[in-house]
């Protein structure tokens, strides 16, 4: 039998899906011309774009006018702050209400802005990993000009109530922005019933090639360009597209978001198997509450073992997985995000992330399962003998 093997780690980037290869494909080898020339290679490159621009735009409830092109979720946060920033301490206001679960795309953003004397509130979460629209409107202050909550949090999967939150920033006249890259594309994410400002999403998160992402910015709300030069993106993010790969986030998103509830119904049935097995292991833990939690998303810590081993180990099985978040886990960082909602250390250091699609059978889920607990119980026998 083939050795088993089993990617577990979408939140950190999913593999290109092959319709979004196939699309991008011909903007690579054939049309490869700058969008901004003026001959055949460069006009089916700005055609791709344009409908791209459609397509991206149809499937998050925008107008093609309110998508900017970016390199991604950082670059996006980054603009969001920064030019929300820009735009309040030039009307006086220095004050931004975020979360203490945020990416760091938001933290250390924010930790900049202090440093040029911004006021920061991170606001924290509850112990299940939620935040309420209350919190949200007693932490605005008359100096407030930026309110950034995340939609779906990349560790635990917890989903905010954007909607509220966003009535909460409308009566109180503050802008709104949610990170959703670890949204779009599983979720149905419209941006109008939403309600928010802008809205950050990222192609590598959803079967796209990495290297791009965008900022939904609603008509009516303007912000000044983080990114000046050519005037690329209607003059509000400079720089040659990269056609290929906004071409295969267009077709990554649409693939994703057909018959999205179905394939969300299917992803619940395999997390719920599999958290209700995983918590069968003694010593096991759930990180974030199951209520309102992106569908794929598992993330469960065990007493006794260093997640970096666990992850070898499984690993040696066949199975990539993550503890916390990837971008944490080379800074060995302990998570900010299981610190926030009050895990022990004990538990914070044996964190175990597996994030998954619809494609897992009830023998995949157990061999995964199996793997996991055996890797644990020799893991807790190996520091057994040690101590
Ligand atoms: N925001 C969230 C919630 C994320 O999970 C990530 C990536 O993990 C980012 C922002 C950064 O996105 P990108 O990798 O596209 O820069």
């Amino acid at each position: 039998m083939d050795k088993l093997s089993f990617y577990l780690d979408n939140a950190a980037s999913m593999p290109v899906n092959e319709d979004a290869l196939s699309a991008a494909m011909p903007f690579i080898t054939e049309h490869y011309g700058n969008p901004s020339s003026l001959h055949k290679k460069s006009m089916a490159a700005a055609n791709a774009l344009l409908e791209s621009r459609k397509s991206i735009a149809y499937a998050l409830g925008a107008q093609p006018g309110d998508v900017f092109f970016t390199s991604g979720g950082t670059e996006s946060d980054n603009w969001a702050l920064r030019s929300a920033a820009r735009v309040g301490a030039a009307a006086g206001r220095n004050h931004i209400v975020t979360t203490a679960l945020e990416h760091h795309a938001i933290l250390n953003t924010c930790a900049d802005l202090e440093k040029d004397g911004f006021s920061i509130t991170y606001l924290p979460p509850d112990r299940d990993g939620y935040i309420t629209p209350q919190q949200v409107n007693s932490a605005i202050t008359d100096q407030t000009c930026l309110v950034s909550v995340m939609l779906a949090n990349n560790e635990i999967g917890t989903l905010q109530p954007i909607k509220k939150i966003a009535a909460e920033c409308r009566r109180k006249g503050v802008p709104l922005h949610t990170d959703a890259v670890q949204a779009v594309g599983h979720l149905p994410v419209d941006v109008q019933e939403l309600g928010v400002d802008m809205l950050s999403f990222s192609g590598h998160k959803f079967g796209a090639m990495k290297g791009v992402g965008g900022l939904c910015i609603r008509s009516g709300f303007s912000i000044p360009p983080l990114i000046y030069g050519g005037g690329q993106e209607y003059g509000m993010r400079s720089g040659t597209e990269p056609v290929a790969q906004i071409v295969s986030m267009a077709a990554a998103l649409s693939e994703m978001t057909q018959d999205i509830y179905h394939k969300i119904e299917r992803t619940e049935d395999i997390r719920d198997r599999m958290i209700n097995d995983l918590l069968q292991i003694p010593g096991s833990h759930l990180n974030g509450g199951i209520k309102n939690r992106l569908a794929g998303n598992v993330n469960i810590s065990f007493s006794g073992v260093e997640s970096e081993s666990l992850l070898l180990m499984l690993d040696m099985r066949g199975i990539c997985a993550s503890g916390g978040s990837a971008c944490t886990s080379s800074s060995k960082e302990p998570s900010h995000v299981l610190r926030a909602i009050g895990t022990s250390e004990e538990y914070i250091k044996g964190s175990l992330r597996l994030t998954f699609e619809d494609d897992l059978t009830a023998s995949d889920v157990e061999y995964i399962v199996d793997a996991v607990r055996d890797s644990v119980e020799k893991l807790r026998a190996l520091r057994n003998e040690i101590t």
